[in-house]
């Protein structure tokens, strides 16, 4: 009978049609996972020589970066206070800079702290601690208690100012750029940094 040679046909030609979409998807992922192993190491670096690392490699702690000193106290009014602390923070942060970039969305990010939302959303975040991390789409950046530092919260309002990019050239160039103005970190030098590490940054676009 042909009828079932025609349908073992066009399945076969599914099946590979969809066995090359998994390929590319997976390819796309590992290629996003190299892109920001790169840019992470190059952060460290460049932050590390900047401001000095404390405890552990693990946290990515640096050493007078913390928005409220740390260990916070144990207790709702300490945790309150961190809050309040890191939401000023990102508010006064993002209206000094918002005006050089065009981001999806103008107004001041949300801000979810201390959450628990991802670990289930999220398996692989949870698998690596639940990370700092921003949503592009939902204008939202989420932050462990733990990481409430000023070079967190600069990463992810970088990732905010440009959407899209990922950890790509120009997610790096709005960093340098905001490295500068708020830490005073010599954004050449950065760049001189980023070729050791095999990252690609935007060039310099006049910026006012
Ligand atoms: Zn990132």
């Amino acid at each position: 009978m042909p009828a079932p040679r025609v349908v073992l046909m066009a399945e076969s030609a599914v099946s590979a049609v969809v066995a090359e979409l998994v390929a590319d998807h997976k390819q796309r992922r590992r290629d996003y996972r190299r892109e920001a192993r790169a840019v992470y190491d190059w952060q460290s670096a460049v932050l590390a020589e900047h401001l000095g690392y404390t405890d552990t490699i693990l946290r990515r702690r640096y050493r007078g970066d913390d928005l409220v000193p740390w260990p916070f106290p144990a207790s709702l009014a300490g945790e309150l206070k961190v809050r309040s602390v890191a939401l000023k923070y990102l508010e006064e942060l993002w209206s000094r800079h918002v005006g050089r970039y065009a981001p999806w969305h103008t107004e001041v990010p949300k801000l979810t702290i201390g959450f628990r939302c991802c670990l289930s959303e999220r398996p692989r975040l949870r698998r690596r601690r639940a990370a700092a991390h921003a949503r592009t789409y939902s204008h939202a950046i989420y932050l462990p208690l733990d990481l409430l530092n000023r070079t967190t919260v600069l990463h992810e309002v970088a990732h905010l100012l440009v959407p899209g990019s990922n950890h790509g050239p120009g997610f790096c160039a709005a960093l340098i750029d905001l490295w500068e103005r708020e830490l005073g970190i010599d954004r050449a030098h950065a760049r001189e940094v980023a070729v050791r590490f095999g990252v690609e940054i935007a060039p310099a676009e006049v910026r006012t």
